[in-house]
Formats: C-alpha cells, sequence, structure tokens
C-alpha cells in the first residue's frame, strides 16, 4: 500500500513537462562555425542566453582605472583567484641631489583575477571599497584554456 503514492508520482511526473531549462540545446544555433563568423563580422552577438536577476553572481568584471591596489580583496579571496601584480611597470629617470641619474622601475600595484580558479562567492566585490570587482552577469565560462585572454580579468 505504501508504493501507492510513489507510482502516482511516478506516472504524475512522466506526463509533466520538465521543469529544468533546456539550455543550451535550445538556443545552439544551426551552424556553430557559420554563428562564430557572424560575430567576427559584427553582425551576431554572444549574450547570455538567459536574462540573470540582479544579483546574479557571473564572470568578475575589474575595473583597473578604479582599484588603487589595496589587496583586500587578495585577503578574503577563498581560492587564492586574485594575485596582485605591478601596472603597469614603465622605467622613470631619477635625478639625486648629486646630480646622479638612474632609472628606476615604476609601477603601481593592481590585481589580476582568474576566473578559472574563481568560485563566485561575491566576497572580493563585497569588501572592495572603491567599486572596482564587480559580479558581473555572463557564466557560459567553459574552456579548455584556463589561461585563456578571456579567462583572465586584469
Ligand atoms: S579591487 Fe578593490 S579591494 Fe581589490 S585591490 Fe583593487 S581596490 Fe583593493
Ligand atoms: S568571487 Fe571569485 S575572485 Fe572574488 S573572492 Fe570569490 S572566489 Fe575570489
Amino acid at each position: 500500500m505504501a508504493k501507492l503514492p510513489m507510482f502516482r508520482e511516478i506516472l504524475g511526473q512522466s506526463v509533466k513537462k520538465p521543469v529544468t531549462n533546456l539550455f543550451p540545446t535550445i538556443r545552439m544555433p544551426k551552424s556553430i562555425t557559420r554563428f562564430f563568423r557572424s560575430v567576427t563580422e559584427g553582425k551576431a552577438e554572444i549574450v547570455p542566453p538567459v536574462a540573470t536577476p540582479p544579483v546574479f553572481r557571473g564572470k568578475i568584471v575589474y575595473d583597473r582605472t578604479a582599484c588603487n591596489g589595496c589587496g583586500l580583496c587578495l585577503k578574503v579571496c577563498p581560492t587564492h583567484a586574485i594575485e596582485q601584480v605591478a601596472y603597469p611597470p614603465m622605467t622613470v629617470t631619477v635625478t639625486d641631489e648629486k646630480g646622479n641619474v638612474t632609472e628606476k622601475l615604476k609601477t603601481e600595484k593592481r590585481i589580476r583575477i582568474y576566473i578559472a580558479s574563481c568560485v563566485f562567492c561575491g566576497q572580493c566585490s563585497d569588501i572592495c571599497t572603491k567599486g572596482a570587482v564587480a559580479m558581473g552577469n555572463e557564466f557560459l565560462l567553459a574552456t579548455e584554456d584556463r589561461f585563456a585572454e578571456e579567462q583572465i580579468a586584469e
């Protein structure tokens, strides 16, 4: 007798529509090659195929011009996906009081985020007082190369 509700549930589920999103198959263009060619020619755009909510935590968006290199985000990142980098490496000429001229490497601290190591926890954007990191809405991030250009935000 106890199995009756289970059978009823199985029968009910078997005639219901799937509740899962059919992505990505339903969104696939007929020809991937033609689609990418259109993207290259500016005739098509790769966008998230479904709307994301405002609080969605997707690929990090980093604004280097707003960042002051304080390093707070590095400290809170649980996966060590962020490293501090010197930017931009430039050589400046320095003249001391005796007139000696030397060349020094002048840099400012900035960060580099390895998206493949990010778990999208949002800690970095929460702690950044400059608004230099934010959670974006991009989520099509599968790749074979974790160090590809689009996998690194800097
Ligand atoms: S992104 Fe924000 S928290 Fe991270 S180093 Fe830059 S200013 Fe500091
Ligand atoms: S969102 Fe990603 S980069 Fe930012 S703290 Fe979390 S794991 Fe690190």
